[in-house]
């Protein structure tokens, strides 16, 4: 049996890749399998929290912006970000795998609550925890969710699975030339402006030096790849 590189990951999915090619909507034919491979990682005894985004059905300052009150519109993400928790969840517990949601805003009804030290419980019995609605407040991103959520339970690393293989020095879909990095700092990254998490996020995850993988969630076995430590992606770390 393969051994993980980590105990502890938060992976954080954007809501966009749940979409697949329609980039809206929940498409059953990605989201089946990442989890079929997310599967794998608890298998193999790696302790998996997850954050999703909400970018597949609302995004609050792109969709609602100029129309709406922003607090409002960002209701309306967090809210989003929770149907693709459910999903995620729902996908898992058909694969067996042992599975909470827990909201940052209360929906007892659907959800438990996110309590710290619940969620670190189910960790350790190797239940997968997916975190619902952000932070719970407006004016954030699913990004600083996954660096707040990962600090608090102690996580090794956060794996940002996205639609791009990695961190580059200008846009590979405008620049030929673009060159990926394979290592980078987080002073690099908020210096050079480089577009791997917002800046809330990436302070966050400096100030309490968890690194950040950067992959993409388009091959899904990148992620078993990323829990065994393999070298894909960018890592930036302090
Ligand atoms: N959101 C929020 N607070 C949070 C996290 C998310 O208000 O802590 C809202 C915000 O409107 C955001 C939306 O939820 O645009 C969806 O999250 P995000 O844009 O991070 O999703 P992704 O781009 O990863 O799919």
């Amino acid at each position: 049996m393969d051994t993980p590189k980590y105990k502890r990951v938060l992976i954080k999915i954007s809501g966009e890749a749940l979409a697949g090619d329609k980039k809206f909507g929940l498409n059953f034919d990605v989201i089946g399998p990442v989890c079929d491979v997310i599967q794998r990682c608890v298998e193999i005894g790696t302790q998996v929290g997850i954050v999703v985004g909400g970018g597949n059905f609302w995004r609050g300052v792109k969709d609602g912006g100029g129309k709406m009150e922003r607090s409002r519109a960002d209701h309306m993400g967090m809210l989003a970000t929770t149907i693709n928790s459910l999903a995620l969840a729902d996908a898992l517990e058909q694969r067996g795998v042992d599975v909470r949601v827990q909201t940052a805003i209360e929906m007892r009804q659907i959800a438990e609550p996110y309590i710290r030290s619940k969620a670190t419980r189910h960790l350790e019995k190797g239940r997968v925890v997916i975190f619902g609605c952000g932070t719970g407040n407006p004016y954030f991103s699913t990004d600083t969710a996954a660096a707040l959520r990962a600090a608090e339970i102690n996580a090794d690393i956060i794996l940002l699975a996205k639609n791009i293989d990695g961190v580059y020095d200008s846009d590979p879909a405008v620049n030929p030339d673009a060159k990926k990095y394979d290592q980078l700092s987080y002073m690099d990254v908020l210096k050079e402006r480089l577009g791997v998490m917002d800046t809330t996020a990436t302070s966050l995850s400096m100030d309490n030096s968890i690194p950040v993988l950067v992959f993409a969630l388009k091959d899904p076995e990148n992620i078993y790849r990323a829990v065994l430590g393999e070298d894909i992606g960018t890592l930036v770390k302090v």
